[in-house]
C-alpha cells in the first residue's frame, strides 16, 4: 500500500516535469530535476519519508521510467536559470545565496506549473473531450534547414552555400500529428517569418481540420516577432468575434527558456 502510494507520488512528480525529446521520440527530464527534492514536498498526512529510503525511491523511479533521460545543463539552457545559478555560485553571503535560491525555485515552480497546464489541462483534457468541442494545437518555426542534407557531408559541399528553407510546423496535440510548411529560399527572404506568414498558415490550418472545434487552445513560444504580437492577437479576435467560427480561442505562451514542446520533438524526428 505504501509502495503504491510512493509510485503514485513519483509518477505525479515526474509527469509534471517530463519533456519531449527534440531528437527522437524519447522523454527527457530537466537538468534541475532531482528525486532528492521529493521527500521535503510530501503531503503532511503521508509519512512516506519515514518508511521509504531514497534508495528505494530511485529503484522505483527506474522501474517506472527505464528510458527517461536527464537533459545535460549544456542543452537545457535558460537565461533566467543561468542568472540565478550564477548568483547562487558567486553569492558573497548566506542572505544573497538564499535569495537567489528562492528566486530560482520560484522560477522553476512556475515553469513546472506552465508545463502542467500545457500537458494536463490542455493536451490530456482535449484527448478526453469531443473533437468538435475542444482541440489543442501548437505551432513554431524551426531553425532554417539547409538542403541538400547529407548524413555524411561530401567535402566539397563545405565550400558551397546550400539552399535555406524555413520550416513552420503546426502540431495537432490530440492526435500528435504535425504538419510542416516549407518556405523556399526566395520566399523566405521576401516574406521572412513574421506575423504575416504565421497568420496565413494559422488561418489555413483550422480550416483544413476535418472536425472544427468550438474551443481552440493554441500554444507557442515567446517570440515577439512571430507569435507574441498585436497582429496575431487581432487576427484571433477577428476569428472568434467577427467570423464566429470559434466560441473561444486561447493563445498560450510557455515560460521563456522552458519552451520545449511537441513541435520540437517532431522537428528532431524529421531531421533524423
Ligand atoms: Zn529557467
Amino acid at each position: 500500500m505504501v509502495r503504491e502510494k510512493l509510485n503514485k507520488y513519483i509518477i505525479n512528480y515526474v509527469e509534471k516535469r517530463i519533456l519531449p525529446s527534440p531528437a527522437d521520440a524519447s522523454l527527457l527530464l530537466p537538468s534541475t530535476f532531482s528525486l532528492g527534492k521529493l521527500p521535503t514536498k510530501y503531503p503532511d498526512n503521508c509519512n512516506l519519508s519515514e518508511k521509504i529510503s531514497l534508495g528505494t525511491m530511485f529503484y522505483d523511479f527506474h522501474l517506472l521510467y527505464p528510458n527517461v533521460r536527464k537533459i545535460t545543463e549544456k542543452t537545457d539552457y535558460c537565461t533566467t536559470c543561468h542568472i540565478h545559478k550564477q548568483n547562487i555560485k558567486y553569492a558573497s553571503n548566506e542572505v544573497e545565496r538564499d535569495t537567489a535560491e528562492s528566486l530560482l525555485n520560484t522560477h522553476l515552480e512556475l515553469a513546472a506549473e506552465a508545463r502542467e497546464y500545457y500537458k494536463f489541462e490542455n493536451v490530456e483534457a482535449a484527448k478526453l473531450s469531443e473533437p468538435s468541442l475542444f482541440q489543442v494545437i501548437s505551432f513554431d518555426w524551426a531553425k532554417n534547414w539547409e538542403l541538400p542534407k547529407y548524413l555524411h557531408q561530401p567535402g566539397d559541399l563545405y565550400f558551397l552555400s546550400r539552399q535555406k528553407i524555413g520550416i513552420f510546423a503546426i502540431n495537432n496535440e490530440v492526435i500528435d500529428n504535425q504538419t510542416f510548411f516549407c518556405s523556399p529560399d526566395v520566399e523566405l527572404s521576401c516574406y521572412g517569418k513574421g506575423p504575416n506568414v504565421v497568420i496565413s498558415l494559422l488561418d489555413y490550418y483550422p480550416e483544413s481540420m476535418p472536425i472544427k472545434p468550438r474551443r481552440l487552445s493554441l500554444f507557442a513560444d515567446n517570440c515577439g516577432a512571430q507569435n507574441k504580437n498585436n497582429y496575431v492577437l487581432w487576427y484571433l479576435l477577428y476569428k472568434s468575434f467577427i467570423t464566429k467560427k470559434f466560441d473561444e480561442i486561447v493563445l498560450n505562451f510557455l515560460i521563456q527558456g522552458h519552451t520545449k514542446f511537441s513541435c520540437d520533438r517532431s522537428f528532431g524526428c524529421a531531421k533524423n
